[in-house]
């Protein structure tokens, strides 16, 4: 183990005005494409780094390694770092312990500080960010920008929120005494994060984790650990003091689990698929010896996302819709369309129009700003090519269905559309979590709601139509935590559109939104008597 000197010290700052979406990059500007070629070559030659575990500040390395590589270029290692195992949950908990004890008493104003620098760090560097999310978990120019940006939103949205939480009061005040209401932290939080949006996720609940005075262990997905270790020097940068936050990247199965095990874990915001959620729920609710609490557990999970087109829709709108919302980084977004449910009468023109545009994507390296990357790894990649194979025989294939070749044997698969394809069936019903579509017919308006709600998910969903009537039954019977009307059905943006789903989708914590902060809080009410 090394000690590293780093400031703990945390600069005055404030809001700067009402909070406002971080605008995207303008990419067809040639000084932003030559921008982001730069920062490619500049993080380019940063490729291949080993970064410690950061635990009490301290610098810690392991004997297992997790290799981070680009999924365009498989031999390419982003970063190497420590596996973290259950032998060091127990130091990463009590750091994180210790921290709690003056975290939880430092001013609000002073934890929203911390986020505000880190979103100054982060935009001055935009780039550069952008250029590591391309090389470690293969997403093109603007799908970087879209995740950096994120990023930059949770840090200035949750800095905001957090400084409203803590100017809470009661709605009334009973005669003759003073009464008061204080958000105050819930403890040592385990924050657990996908690949996918390896940085605005990750971020975002560690940003709402220590703004509101709890303090974290994180474990990144060991698809995109070195975007992870890179906000962690962000917020090291920023003045955060040692053990707030400790950088664990390690195995789900035996870190993971250890952590969320262990009696001093208060909370578990997690981020991720159906099973390991439920599987979470499970091992949090069994009570430890030593454990004084409940514990909380936030769950964010699958989705298997229905876009409704109906017969008076702007066809075109739709169709460009769906193929954005379907093949935008292969599709691999919880929020994805992997079902587009298409009334009857259009339904032959969509299917025709749709296989045109799909044939127009073109797949290749992310470095390159082509419009569909690699998928994640090898094992995704033959997970997809399985699900093809399903729906093959569950539908009439009618675009993709093949992987693509490359000489640095990038993880491609080309966008695949399966129409034909029963409300039932495994590909309409399963998260692929690729670049796989199902086109379903459906008899009218009617039955395409029925369709959209049969399954076990309820996270996005979208529809297509130019008649109030159907939008208004939508609103009321779609029943998806994010809903879109005449949109595609990804790209939420911060504060607008606050994210969570229902059913197997998760806890619906409204991830960007004004309830958010409260689940990483517990409120106390003081009451004094007036004499
Ligand atoms: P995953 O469930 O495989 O992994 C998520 C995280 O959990 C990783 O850090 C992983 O290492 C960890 N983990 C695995 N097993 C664990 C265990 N037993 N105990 C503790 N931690 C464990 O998911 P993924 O492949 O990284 O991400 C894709 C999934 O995430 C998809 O299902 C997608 O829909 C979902 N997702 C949901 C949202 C949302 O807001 N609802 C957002 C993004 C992604």
């Amino acid at each position: 183990m090394a000690t590293v000197e780093i400031p703990t010290v945390i600069l005055p700052r404030k809001p700067q005005g009402a909070f406002r979406n971080e605008p995207f990059i303008d990419f067809s500007r040639h000084e932003n494409a030559q921008a982001m070629r730069d920062a490619l070559t500049r993080v380019g030659d940063q490729l291949g780094h080993e970064y410690p575990l950061v635990i009490g500040g301290e610098r810690v390395h392991t004997g297992g390694k997790i290799e981070s590589r680009n999924p365009a270029r498989p031999a390419q290692v982003v970063g190497v770092h420590q596996k973290a195992g259950a032998e060091q949950a127990e130091p990463a908990v009590q750091a994180a312990l210790a921290a709690f004890g003056k975290w939880k008493f430092v001013a609000t104003e002073e934890r929203a500080a911390l986020l505000l620098h880190a979103a100054d760090i982060i935009r001055r560097r935009k780039f550069d960010f952008c250029a590591w999310l391309t090389y470690e978990v293969g997403k093109n120019w603007a799908e970087a920008d879209a995740d950096v940006g994120e990023t930059i939103d949770f840090l200035e949205f949750y800095a905001r929120e957090a400084l409203r939480l803590a100017a809470a009061t009661t709605p009334i005040q009973y005669p003759g005494e003073r009464n008061e209401l204080h958000y105050i932290p819930l403890g040592v939080v385990a924050v657990i994060s996908p690949w996918n949006f390896p940085f605005a996720i990750m971020a975002g609940m560690t940003a709402a984790a220590i703004v509101t005075g709890n303090t974290v262990v994180l474990k990144p997905s060991s698809d995109s650990p070195t975007i992870a270790a890179r906000f962690m020097e962000v917020l090291e940068e920023a003045g955060m003091p040692p053990g707030v936050v400790n950088f664990c990247p390690g195995s789900g199965a035996s870190f993971g689990n250890a952590v969320v095990a262990h009696p001093k874990t208060r909370f578990i915001a997690f981020t991720g698929s159906k099973e390991v959620g439920l599987d979470i729920q499970e091992r949090a609710a069994k009570s430890q010896p030593g454990q004084t609490w409940i514990k909380r557990t936030i769950l964010e999970m699958g989705g298997k996302d229905s876009i409704i087109v109906s017969a008076d829709a702007d066809f075109e709108a739709a169709v460009s819709g769906v193929v954005a919302s379907a093949f935008g980084f292969s599709g691999q977004k919880c929020s994805a369309c992997s079902r587009v449910i298409v009334e009857a009468s259009v339904y032959d023109a969509f299917v025709e129009r749709l296989r045109e545009k799909v044939g127009d994507l073109k797949v290749g390296d992310p470095a390159q700003n082509a419009n569909i990357g690699p998928v994640v790894n090898e094992g995704a990649m033959d997970t997809i090519v399985d699900y093809i194979e399903i729906g093959k025989k569950e539908g009439r294939l009618i675009a993709g269905g093949n992987l693509i070749d490359t000489p640095e044997k990038g993880y491609y698969v080309a966008p695949t559309v399966i129409a034909d394809v029963a409300p039932d069936a495994r590909i309409a019903q399963e998260e692929i979590f690729g670049p796989v579509l199902a086109v379903i017919r459906a008899r009218d308006f009617e039955h395409s709601l029925e369709i959209a709600n049969n399954t076990e998910f309820g996270l996005t969903g979208s529809i297509y139509s130019t008649d109030r009537v159907k939008l208004d039954r939508a609103r009321r019977e779609f029943h998806v935590g994010n809903l879109y009307f005449n949109r595609k059905c990804t790209g939420a943006m911060v504060g607008a559109h606050p994210f969570g789903g229902f059913n197997m989708s998760g806890t619906d914590s409204k991830a960007g939104g004004p309830d958010y902060l409260y689940l990483f809080s517990q409120a106390k009410s003081v009451a004094e008597k007036l004499s």
